[in-house]
């Protein structure tokens, strides 16, 4: 499989080259040149495999030449196996509609582990070849953080660089980040929000001073290979639903467009998808541009579902590419545009093509911190701030009443335990896998929202590439 850039003029890559490469050097996103399908006859042959088998069964016309079918199988079953729920991503019944899909068994407590976790043994596979050192380079609300450092800690050839908002993730999500010690994890707390952070690492990306010396790589879901990975749990928990011959609709909770977009992803592969609930809190650029047109960036209000706390969601993109005719050129400009006026008004057929599988909601925090109480009362589960935004949308969509709905439960509420202690007066308690997290040594750098004094330390601590 080929993967083009949606900016139209970055060179085409195998699966290998743009794993490595994270962002196109023409500013866009890699995709693959087509969306690989199955029939319904193969999607229903795949019921019943273990995780690790759908996942390599999936995969596998992604990654193309890039493994052998039975090495990709070998690292699915290597990054599954860390997982501490057999099923991997298992379905919960909340009521005769609703489901929860439990996206956080992975060591880190959130969805992200599920793509990572795969991530950090890709990289290795592919640095095991020659070529240059890797420097990942990666921003991040929380979730992203620990799930990547937890992925490459101590392997060879890479380091990495997290810049995380100063004072901006909770407790846990910090301690899982900064007491990795491993001397190839750099954890950076810099002044300003996810989006300044973000910002900086595109600009890295785009930075010929960095980029010449260093072969700098991306853990953010702007790298294809996170969102390859996240296709499988829609086929997992449609699969078990009835799926192909049974439709399912699914609410994610959103932030960068990564998550989601796998669902898109998966419908285009020939999963029969009802519909995609985008679900966003009071940050609602997504929510704003699906029902008005209107993608024009906020201000950052931070919530208690930090990582949702988001105005440019990087994948949205890569949405927007596919549904204008995959024309990059066109693509470059309404980018450029945005870039310079921070505001954009989607094309026609961008509207009319997203409409006909995406719906979205604002969820408020009143409404948020109502769906923890109802899960708690309906079913005794306690759900975490961002899995509530999601549960929320997902009851007030307007599904068919025959449809199952499925909402993505994206982190262990232990993660946010004051958020959810204070909607149900229940404090939820840390999984023994996480150990003495509040015990460790913590080991960071702060440094000002200032691109020179990151691209600075960064240099500083890398290896160069050669
Ligand atoms: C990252 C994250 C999200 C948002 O996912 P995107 O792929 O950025 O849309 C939602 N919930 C949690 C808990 C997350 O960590």
């Amino acid at each position: 499989m080929e993967y083009v850039s949606t900016r139209g003029s970055a060179p085409a890559l195998d699966f290998a080259g743009a794993t490595l490469a994270g962002l196109a050097s023409d500013g866009g996103l890699y995709v693959p040149r087509e969306w690989p399908r199955f029939s319904a006859d193969e999607i229903a042959a795949m019921a019943g495999l273990p995780y690790a088998e759908l996942a390599a069964r999936i995969m596998q016309p992604f990654v193309g030449d890039s493994l052998t079918p039975q090495r990709l199988l070998e690292l699915t079953t290597q990054a599954y196996g860390r997982f501490a729920h057999k099923a991997v991503t298992p379905l919960r019944q909340l009521d005769q509609q609703q489901w929860l899909l439990e996206l956080f068994h992975g060591p880190t407590l959130a969805f992200k582990d599920v793509a990572l976790q795969l991530l950090g043994l890709l990289f290795e596979e592919f640095l095991g070849r020659g070529g240059d050192p890797l420097t990942i380079v990666g921003a991040t609300s929380g979730d992203t953080g620990s799930a990547a450092i937890d992925a490459v800690a101590g392997r060879a050839r890479v380091d990495i660089f997290m810049l995380h908002p100063k004072g901006r993730v909770s407790d846990v999500q910090r301690r899982q980040m900064t007491t990795v010690l491993a001397p190839n994890v750099h954890n950076v707390a810099i002044e300003g929000t996810f989006d300044d952070a973000q910002a900086m690492v595109k600009r890295m990306f785009n930075d010929p001073a960095m980029t010449g010396r260093f072969a700098i790589g991306a853990v953010n879901s702007i790298n294809w290979a996170r969102l390859m990975a996240q296709v499988v749990y829609y086929f997992a928990a449609a699969l078990q639903l009835g799926a192909p011959q049974r439709k399912v609709a699914f609410a994610v909770p959103t932030g960068n467009f990564g998550d989601v977009f796998a669902g898109y992803v998966a419908a285009q592969m020939g999963l029969p998808v009802e519909r995609l609930i985008v679900a966003t809190n009071v940050n609602d650029i997504l929510h704003r541009a699906l029902t008005s047109g209107d993608y024009s960036q906020g201000t950052v209000t931070p919530t208690a579902a930090p990582s949702m706390d988001i105005q440019v969601s990087s994948n949205f993109e890569r949405l927007l590419f596919d549904l204008n005719g995959r024309d990059g050129a066109a693509l470059a400009a309404q980018m450029a545009g945005f870039e310079k006026t921070r505001a954009m008004q989607l094309t026609n057929a961008q509207r009319e093509g997203a409409a006909a599988l995406f719906s979205s909601a604002r969820v408020e925090p009143e409404e948020m911190a109502q769906a923890i109480r109802w899960a708690f009362d309906a079913s005794g589960e306690l759900l975490d701030p961002h899995t509530a935004i999601g549960l929320h949308a997902a009851r007030g969509a307007g599904i068919d009443p025959a449809v199952p709905v499925v909402t993505l439960a994206t982190a262990h509420p232990a993660k946010f335990r004051d958020a959810v202690e204070r909607a149900t007066g229940q404090r939820p308690s840390l999984p023994a896998r996480i150990g003495d997290l509040f015990e460790r040594e913590e080991r960071m750098i702060e440094l000002p929202g200032d691109y020179d004094a990151i691209a600075h330390y960064v240099a500083k601590h890398a290896v160069p590439r050669g």
